[in-house]
């Protein structure tokens, strides 16, 4: 046993590298992904002047423990928004997602995006998402990453303005749209009443993939699921409250796209070590670490699973699982997963290239 080992010696079978780990990023914002060092670039070309929480104090400090703190939180992200200016501009955010992600060992990434937010400036909600998708395939191109499209509807306007983007995520399923979502603050609006959306999404066979159970608990967990058949859950972290509830989740192998710095940097947790991971991972849990939103939390892929590393002493072993179970619950082609999760043993065995 080498257990006595002297103190200097690193455990070596716990201290792979992470960032040669294979992983699947199935929660990106869109806006979120922009690099802080683009959007100070792009703001100062044209003139608009940032907030000190975006500039000299960023990351900002946020809490979205009342509708005020969301407020703040959202108004950082239109701050954001409206540096974008140019087709231009939407390319190299997409480009620079990618880079970013196959800096942390990403090898797939789905980017979720509300095209509405865009449709002024952009033209329309199609010209905007031809865009995306365009700046997609070359991001792809040019780094190798798999990448594919959420298209997300905005719980705070109206259900028949998520009807209508279904249908256009509808008619770009098997065109680089694999997902429709449900985003901006849970505690706003009613979730049933996006039913009909989602209804669309599912006949157009899109995974469904509602943003439920971070700021809300194990009962708009459900409500996810019962009324909108929820796939995956963006965050769905709360579900870990309700045994029963986690119970009903594995058996649907629903998975949970978990976003440890997003919930400490929102308050949902006070720090990394309250966000119960190991509870969702005990109980059997399919789970994908994700970043939401890196502009706004300072955090991108690989750090949510070396935060998660250290905050829970987990093992190489548990960290491939993780791996593994984003690579299952994306959308994926199945010969880049069989060669993903493939690459992913050969990073616990050591045998990595
Ligand atoms: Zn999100």
């Amino acid at each position: 046993m080498a257990a006595s080992a002297d103190p200097g010696t690193v455990h070596t079978s716990d201290a792979r590298d992470l960032r040669a780990l294979p992983k699947a990023h199935l929660h990106l914002h869109f806006t979120g992904s922009m690099r802080h060092g683009t959007l100070l670039e792009l703001a100062e070309r044209d003139g608009i002047s940032l907030p000190d929480s975006l500039v000299s104090e960023w990351p900002p400090r946020l809490s979205a423990a009342d509708e005020k703190g969301w407020f703040r939180f959202q108004r950082l992200y239109d701050v954001a928004r409206s540096v974008l200016r140019t087709e231009d501009d939407v390319r190299r955010l997409v480009l620079e997602a990618a880079e970013d992600d196959v800096r942390d060992g990403g090898r797939w990434l789905e980017i979720q995006v509300d095209p509405s937010g865009y449709a002024a400036r952009f033209g329309n909600i199609t010209d905007f998402t031809d865009l995306v998708l365009d700046a997609v395939r070359v991001a792809s191109e040019a780094t190798g990453l798999g990448m594919a499209v959420v298209i997300a509807a905005n719980r705070t306007r109206h259900p028949l303005d998520a009807r209508t983007l279904a249908r256009l995520a509808a008619r770009y399923a098997d065109r680089g749209v694999v997902g429709f979502g449900l985003s901006n603050d849970e505690r706003r609006g009613s979730t049933a009443d996006f039913e009909g959306a989602f209804r669309i999404a599912e006949r157009a066979g899109l995974r469904l993939v509602p943003h439920g159970g971070e700021l809300r608990g194990p009962e708009h967990v459900r409500t996810c699921l019962d009324t909108l058949h929820a796939q995956r859950l963006g965050h769905g972290i709360r579900s870990a409250e309700d045994p029963a509830l986690l119970e009903r989740i594995v058996e649907q192998g629903v998975a949970l796209e978990v976003c440890p710095t997003s919930n400490v940097a929102l308050g949902v947790y006070s720090d990394l070590t309250s966000v119960p991971l190991p509870t969702l991972l005990e109980a059997g849990a399919t789970v994908a670490l994700g970043a939401d939103d890196p502009l706004l939390f300072g955090s991108q892929l690989l750090g949510q699973y070396a935060a998660m590393r250290a905050a829970h002493d987990l093992t190489d072993a548990q960290l491939a699982e993780l791996a593994r179970m984003s690579v299952r619950a994306s959308a994926a082609p199945d010969d880049t997963k069989r060669r993903l999760l493939a690459d992913v043993d050969a990073w616990l065995e050591g045998t990595a290239p």
